[in-house]
């Protein structure tokens, strides 16, 4: 069964990851199904449909490297762009006739050891079985409330910016949203100068990165058009620079790459503030990239528009008319925009995931996720996560992550089919020692230089990727088979 020469693989969730899991599939000649809770492919881009959405990842490199786009409007581009080119992708590629749409998983288990097979039960009853699990739903996606008294008996209309209501007006209107995330920013840098009266609740400032947001002129597009290999070189310029450059060098605290941040975004806040009283609010006080860097081209001026207040007295309840702040002054609203980030904890749940011998993901993660390299867990076999646990993410480009990640996952394929691997799962002892390694060198990433941010588990530990971007490519290039659990002792 295991060195099935047709294995089938279920995929969970239609995102950028699901459907690169899709085409990769389709491409190698293997049986698929992509389950899909929501009723379009898309993902985070699905979802988050927020004012001013953009990518702050260079477009020519958020994408497939085998889907480049010579059409990207600008450097930045907007949300709406990149989730016409996922579905334009999928399209593309044929995959509509795989997926399963509006339904969630609601349980995955496994049946081994003898018929090692994934059965797979969805929200609505339906049931099938897969030799492989490849989940690919995300780190952003659920919702992160703020627990502040009040929220329900605001008398406006409130809303996550990850579930943006746009059946609210908002011309003319009084806004407020709470949150200075790379979301809060880029909603004010949109909304602030656009609406009657603009709060922007800020809890703690950020560095923020000066970027040009650039159009691609109509000559510069026609050049990627007929230039293959000008677009390729782009890219792959982009990935290293990014990737292995930029991204890579902000994990160390030391390194000159963030001294130079800083010095930026100093200057950034010291010429484009004019009020010293708000530059002072907004001068962060712990080390540039402790928080994931937020990069923007027009935050600074839309929070000085004369609409724009930015708030910084703590919240001290949510009220009918607004929002109170400790000084006693109320904020009255009519809209209430909750930026305040996601349960970056919970990946795959509520699903129930059932591996050997009836252990739960639940309980195995009950204090924390965590996976080998990023991508499996002991006891889970066949199971494996795109963008998952302990991935590369902070200003990484998701899009390569789950490229390598994926690439992974097929020679493992390879590797069971061919009968290397009766199943492939990685082994308690591996895990451990990744995880061991992982959490020492985690400790002295930026990170963890004292702030709060999402980065961090319930320990106070960075839960991401906290190696260079060059070791994430080498054990991706290569599984080290002696990690994984060999046929003699899976028996
Ligand atoms: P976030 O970075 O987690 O920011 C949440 C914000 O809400 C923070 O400013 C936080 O303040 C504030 N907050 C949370 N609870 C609060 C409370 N009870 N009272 C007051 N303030 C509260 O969330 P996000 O902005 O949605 O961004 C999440 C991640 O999504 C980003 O880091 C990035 O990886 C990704 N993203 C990327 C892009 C892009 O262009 N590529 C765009 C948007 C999002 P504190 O700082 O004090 O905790």
């Amino acid at each position: 069964m295991h060195s099935s020469d047709r294995p089938r693989f279920a995929i969970l969730g239609a995102g950028m990851s699901g459907i690169l899991a899709g085409i990769k599939l389709k491409q190698a000649g293997y049986d698929f199904t992509i389950f899909e809770k929501a009723d379009r492919v898309g993902g985070t881009w699905r979802e988050n449909t927020y004012p001013g959405i953009a990518c702050d990842v260079p477009s020519h490199l958020y994408c497939y490297s085998f889907e480049l786009n010579p059409e990207w409007s600008y450097t930045s581009s907007p949300g709406s762009e990149i989730q016409a080119y996922f579905e334009g992708v999928a399209k593309r590629y044929g995959l509509e006739g795989s997926m399963r749409f509006g339904d969630p998983v609601v349980r995955c288990e496994w049946s081994g050891p003898g018929d090692g097979r994934w059965e797979v039960e969805t929200g609505a009853g339906f049931v099938d079985h897969f030799e492989w699990v490849i989940a690919a739903t995300g780190i952003l996606h659920h919702p992160k409330f703020p627990d502040i008294e009040g929220l329900d008996r605001f008398e406006g209309a409130i809303f996550h910016s990850a579930r943006w209501d746009h059946d609210v007006p908002l011309d003319g209107q009084r806004i407020g949203v709470i949150g200075t995330g790379s979301s809060g920013v880029q909603i004010t840098g949109a909304l602030a100068p656009r609406v009657d009266k603009f709060s922007l609740f800020q809890r703690t400032a950020q560095w923020v990165v000066p970027i040009q947001q650039q159009a691609y002129t109509e000559e510069q597009r026609a050049a990627f058009r007929t230039d293959a290999d000008l677009l390729r070189k782009l890219h792959d310029d982009m990935s290293i620079a990014f990737n292995d450059g930029f991204a890579t060098a902000v994990l160390d605290g030391e390194s000159d790459m963030v001294d130079g941040i800083e010095k930026q975004c100093r200057e950034h806040l010291e010429t484009r503030i004019v009020d010293p009283e708000l530059r002072e609010k907004l001068r962060p006080d712990y080390r540039a990239a402790c928080k994931r860097l937020v990069v923007s081209h027009n935050f600074y001026d839309s929070i000085q528009h004369p609409s724009a207040e930015l708030v910084t007295e703590s919240i001290d309840r949510v009220e009918p008319a607004g929002v109170r702040t400790s000084d006693g002054r109320l904020h009255e609203l009519d809209v209430l925009v909750l930026a305040t980030g996601f349960k970056v904890d919970r990946f795959m749940r509520p699903m129930t995931i059932q591996g050997e011998g009836g252990v739960l993901l639940d309980d195995v993660w009950s204090e924390r996720p965590s996976a080998y390299v990023a991508v499996a867990v002991p006891r889970f076999p066949n199971f494996f996560m795109l963008n998952g646990p302990n991935s590369p993410v902070g200003n990484f480009s998701l899009v390569q992550t789950a490229e390598m990640q994926f690439d992974y996952v097929l020679q493992l394929v390879d590797r069971v089919r061919e009968g290397t691997l009766d199943v492939a799962v990685p082994s308690v002892d591996a895990a451990a020692r990744f995880e061991e390694e992982r959490t020492e060198a985690a400790k002295k990433t930026v990170w963890a230089t004292g702030c709060r941010s999402w980065y961090l588990d319930d320990r106070g530990i960075p839960f991401a990727w906290p190696f260079p971007f060059s070791r994430f490519r080498s054990e991706m290039a290569t599984p080290r088979l002696e990690d994984y659990v060999l046929p003699a002792l899976s028996k």
